[in-house]
């Protein structure tokens, strides 16, 4: 299945190598010219002038571009040249709303969408284990499958468009209280003069043990904050839990608010291009050590 990505960022990049890997990759294009070349180069992947080409030489165009009006933008050029019976594959976190509205584009040109937005980080695009969420028509994601196994090791459907968006949510807002536990946990640690290396890794082999904790729980203790995940883009994803809450309750949900506000402060003092992690920052400046 001749395959096309649009989005060459942290994850996308990995993505296409991995389309590589296993011989699928057929075409690349980014909005930003610098990132297609050196992938072109490792992979001999065409370069496409426009997303309008790509979508005309590929039966598989995957998207993994930053928000929903990104997605939106894409999907009405690849619009205007996709062959009928093509699948969009949609790997950007954005609204349910955004993907149904993506897949009624498609619909009209006789193509097929799926929101299959992705959890596992950079690390899980670079090595191909990521986790996907997939909604849409079942049968459709079963053709898919065998070329999105290149990028992830688990691949589950979750129901109609849109689901795979609100299953997302999920893991976003879930994501934004483990960040709080952890970066709070560990400056409790640092206060009492522990040897937090230590603690993180006994801390990681017991119950509070978690995928953050292991893969950011020492860079954190070291000051390094490389993404990772951009703070600005968990920002847009709470963003979007907090609309998609609306639809099904008056309540605020604390974790939701609470971090939308120290992430807006983070943005605002600079850190929006640093890991998530980054929010040990705050806790750092909000902790006030007994003198
Ligand atoms: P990133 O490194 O910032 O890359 C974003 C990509 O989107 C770039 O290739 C960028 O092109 C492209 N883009 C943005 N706006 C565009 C537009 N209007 N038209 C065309 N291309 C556009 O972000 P990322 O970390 O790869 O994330 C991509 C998506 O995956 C996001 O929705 C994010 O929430 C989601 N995600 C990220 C992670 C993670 O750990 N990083 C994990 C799961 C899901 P330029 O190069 O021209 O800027």
């Amino acid at each position: 299945m001749k395959t096309g990505i649009i989005g060459l960022g942290a994850m996308g990049g990995y993505m296409a190598l991995n389309f590589h890997y296993t011989e699928y990759l057929h075409m690349i294009w980014n909005r930003s010219p610098g990132k297609a070349g050196p992938i072109a180069a490792k992979t001999g992947a065409k370069v496409a002038d426009s997303p309008a080409q790509l979508a005309s030489e590929c039966e598989l165009i995957v998207l993994s571009v930053s928000r929903d009006k990104d997605v939106l933008q894409m999907v009405r050029a690849i619009a205007t040249a996709i062959k009928p019976d093509s699948v969009v594959v949609d790997t950007s976190t954005v609204s349910a709303d955004t993907a149904r509205e993506a897949a009624a584009i498609l619909k009209d040109k006789g193509a097929h969408f799926l929101d299959c937005p992705v959890s596992g980080g950079v690390e899980g695009a670079k090595n191909g284990t990521l986790a996907v969420m997939a909604g849409g028509d079942e049968k459709i994601l079963e053709r898919v499958k065998p070329v999105l196994s290149a990028i992830a090791s688990n691949i589950a459907y979750i129901g109609p468009t849109g689901s795979g968006q609100a299953c997302k949510a999920v893991n976003q807002l879930m994501a934004a209280g483990i960040n709080q536990a952890v970066t709070e946990a560990l400056i409790f640690g640092q206060a009492m003069g522990l040897d937090m290396n230590k603690v993180v890794d006994i801390v990681s082999l017991g119950a509070a043990g978690n995928w953050f904790l292991d893969h950011r729980g020492k860079a954190i203790l070291a000051g390094e904050y490389t993404p990772g995940f951009k703070l600005s883009l968990h920002h847009k994803d709470l963003s979007i839990c907090q609309s998609m809450l609306k639809n099904v309750s008056e309540n605020s949900l604390p974790i939701l608010e609470m971090t939308l506000l120290h992430y807006q402060r983070l943005m605002d003092q600079g850190y929006g291009d640093e890991d998530i992690s980054a929010l040990f920052h705050l806790k750092k400046e909000q902790f006030k050590q007994k003198q």
